[in-house]
């Protein structure tokens, strides 16, 4: 990577994001969208996103998907994934207050001290996570949160009155932390892994409509359910669209801040461009495409490698039907997994601008096989 080159197009920074989608941005990820729950926020992804497609569809688990151009032989599918991590009321104790168990891979860690929703079927009841006072937790050692510790009261004293609330076992939990832009550089919010990939995916979609580009095959726009329990709404969709290439973008470790190590991490800024993913399943020649085309746009990025598996959806959709060739596009974040998770918004621009810059060079039929024979 040439650091001038990036200097000087960090200067020259032209927004993609404008106030229009910013505002669509804010209300996505104030909208909550737990593992298995993410229909509200689905149909509110699908609203933005149609003027921008010709044909939109959803399957039985909730994934979303806008085509344009449909019907053409060559698929190319552009993913983010939908659902953001919560919790499920596990056992509600006779006294009326509730533990949990995790959806996805929330932070017991983080959990003391939080405001929640509880989503029933009639609303949202409130809760906080409570925790014994410094006062009272005896010195010497202390304990630490865990998920046998972590609990919520909703100001119930007993099982009976909670239950009246329409709070039962698997009803799901999310913080209610909520979207803000911090000193005019980064968005800060819950759950931007990966909403802001079904930000950037429908940011391409407008680009594309915007600038009446006409595709030489189809784009199917995939904002799938399910990522955080193990990529299950990709590998549902995968299966369904059965697309010739798929770019995925999704969220990755910024690790400048305390207690990560860059020697098993590695070395991710935010404010440094896009993540480019080397890992088996990301296809080394897509994976060409996308580094040949940042540099020829000067587009900033960085590298990652990542052992056996990304964690993303990429290795769903790799690993679909007869192998599908599939590369990662990353976003650098901060505090993944807890209410407070950062992204830069020059990197959003620019994966946007990625992703976009990847599809007007992808050609029809293109062959991404090493050798041939
Ligand atoms: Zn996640």
């Amino acid at each position: 990577m040439a650091r001038k080159k990036k200097e000087a197009v960090t200067e020259a920074h032209v927004p993609v994001v404008t106030e229009r989608s910013l505002a669509f941005f804010e209300q996505y990820i104030n909208n909550p969208s737990p593992t298995g729950f993410e229909w509200s926020g689905q149909r509110m992804w699908l609203d933005y996103l149609k003027p921008f497609v010709d044909d939109t569809f959803t399957d039985h688990y909730g994934t979303a998907v806008g085509v344009i151009n449909p019907g053409k032989d060559f698929k190319v599918v552009i993913e983010a994934h939908a659902d953001e991590i919560s919790w499920f009321v596990n056992y509600i104790t006779k006294d009326g207050l509730i533990y949990v168990i995790r959806n996805g891979g929330s932070d017991h860690q983080i959990a003391p001290s939080k405001r929640v929703n509880i989503h029933t079927d009639k609303g949202i009841v409130k809760a906080v996570f409570g925790w014994p006072a410094i006062h009272t937790r005896g010195g010497e050692k202390e304990e630490g949160p865990s998920m046998k510790n972590i609990f919520l009261d909703c100001g119930c004293t007993s099982i009976e009155e909670v239950e009246a609330l329409n709070i039962h076992v698997g009803t799901v939990v999310t913080y209610e932390d909520e979207f803000m832009v911090l000193n005019d550089r980064y968005y800060v919010g819950r759950a931007l892994d990966n909403r802001a990939g079904g930000f950037m995916i429908a940011e391409v979609a407008r680009l594309l409509s915007e600038n009446k580009v006409k595709l030489p095959y189809s784009l199917y726009i995939v904002n799938a359910v399910q990522e955080e329990i193990g990529l299950r709404g990709a590998e549902m969709i995968a299966h369904r669209i059965q697309p010739d290439v798929a770019i995925v973008t999704d969220v990755t470790h910024d690790t400048q801040t305390p207690m990560i190590n860059k020697i098993t991490q590695g070395d991710l800024a935010c404010g440094k461009g896009p993540v480019l993913s080397y890992a088996p399943s990301v296809q080394i020649n897509l994976n060409r495409l996308l580094v040949g085309t940042a540099e020829k746009q000067g587009i900033p990025f960085q590298r990652q490698a990542s052992s056996r598996t990304t964690g993303t959806d990429t290795d769903a959709f790799a690993y679909s039907n007869s192998g599908v060739p599939s590369a990662l596009i990353s976003l650098p974040l901060r505090y993944m997994h807890t209410t407070v998770e950062m992204i830069h918004k020059h990197d959003v621009d620019h994966v946007i601008r990625l992703i976009y810059e990847t599809l007007l060079a992808l050609e029809v039929g293109q062959d991404f096989r090493t050798f041939a024979k």
